[in-house]
């Protein structure tokens, strides 16, 4: 296949995605700290997110799905696989390329049918998603299984809630009760919390990739994605004439506008529709007008070179691009599309 370089591209700062799980990992205190790489790394690419983090001494991953741990299995990595095992995932499971985590009654008897081996088992403490309940494992349903890590997830880590507390007490309450070899609670936000949430094995995600879910993360996290994207076509817009569908934007003087090669198909959301930023060197450029699929508009001041060609970068601050946004940071990592080329340096 002919290989042309995209007019779009995600620049990818290794070192930055390694010193943020560094951090991560000292915030950890005692326990270790592994990696959630489900959704393509959150949009990144999973495969060169996790070499990059086994590289730094990153020991367990996390993904949603088994085809996620197949695409990671030819790593080798320890990979943990939160959505449990379906009968169409017992022999990728029983090949061993991965831990089930095994969420409901029904997962338990179908892994101990097969044969059991090590896994994990996720624990509901009271965010009423995953998890089998403290009554059953009361009740003896995890007798005889081998447990690596038992699980449970934070509902509100990225607030102050009385319920963190509620469910660090839950979880703590289960040690030594099911013969598993380690205890794991903290996301990223959890690890904000202080070390009492961090037991055994941390699991942060948004923080590795540049998110701050809490504050106390603002200064310790560094941005690790900028998306860039070529200028397509470059105008002129005379005062009274509008730009874009629907023709939300009007010019009240002559502007000179850059049509760029990035749209929501790309997951520059329409939220950004006369709210996101270009920049270009130290110029701050407004986005005016409808994003596009494929396109979005940015006005440039009077005598700004900025050729057909030329580059732009996109709303880098992920806290601050999903305020001007509506949509979350975890949706605009993990809706970063196809159509970049994901350029690591
Ligand atoms: C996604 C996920 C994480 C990572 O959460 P972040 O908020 O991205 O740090 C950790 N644990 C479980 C069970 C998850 O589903």
């Amino acid at each position: 296949m002919i290989d042309i370089p995209a007019p779009l591209r995600l620049r990818l700062d290794g070192d930055a995605l390694v010193r943020n799980w560094q951090t991560l990992d000292r915030m950890s205190g005692r326990a270790a700290c592994g990696a959630a790489v489900k959704a393509n790394g959150y949009g990144l690419g999973a495969v060169e997110v996790a070499r990059r983090l086994a590289g730094a001494g990153c020991r367990d991953f996390f993904v949603s799905n088994w085809r996620e741990a197949v695409e990671l299995a030819p790593l080798g990595l320890a990979v943990s696989v939160l959505h449990g095992v379906r009968d169409e995932d017992m022999a990728a499971a029983r090949a061993g390329i991965a831990r089930p985590v095994l969420n409901t009654p029904a997962q338990v008897a179908r892994w101990k049918a097969g044969g059991g081996g090590a896994c994990d088992v996720m624990v509901d403490t009271g965010m009423n998603r995953l998890g089998v309940s403290a009554q059953d494992i009361a009740d003896g349903l995890l007798d005889g299984l081998t447990i690596e890590t038992l699980m449970s997830h934070l509902a509100c880590a990225d607030e102050d809630a009385a319920m963190n507390a509620v469910q660090r007490d839950r979880f703590a309450a289960l040690q030594g009760m099911t013969g598993a070899r380690r205890m794991s609670l903290a996301n990223s936000a959890g690890i904000a919390l202080g070390h009492d949430y961090a037991f055994d094995l941390t699991r942060p995600g948004l923080a590795v990739y540049g998110g701050v879910p809490r504050g106390e993360l603002g200064d310790a996290v560094v941005p690790v994605v900028t998306m860039e994207a070529q200028v397509l076509q470059r105008r002129l817009v005379r005062a009274g004439e509008s730009v874009g569908y629907n023709a939300t934007w009007t010019a009240k003087a002559d502007t000179e506008i850059a049509i760029v090669n990035l749209g929501y198909a790309d997951g520059y959301f329409r939220g950004f529709s006369d709210h996101g930023i270009a920049s270009s060197n130290a110029l701050s450029l407004p986005v005016i007008g409808r994003v596009s699929m494929d396109l979005v508009a940015v006005a440039l001041p009077e005598g700004t070179t900025l050729p057909e060609a030329d580059w732009l970068s996109f709303d880098t601050d992920l806290r601050g691009a999903a305020a001007r946004s509506g949509m979350s940071q975890y949706e605009l990592l993990t809706s970063l599309g196809t159509r970049f080329s994901r350029c690591w340096t």
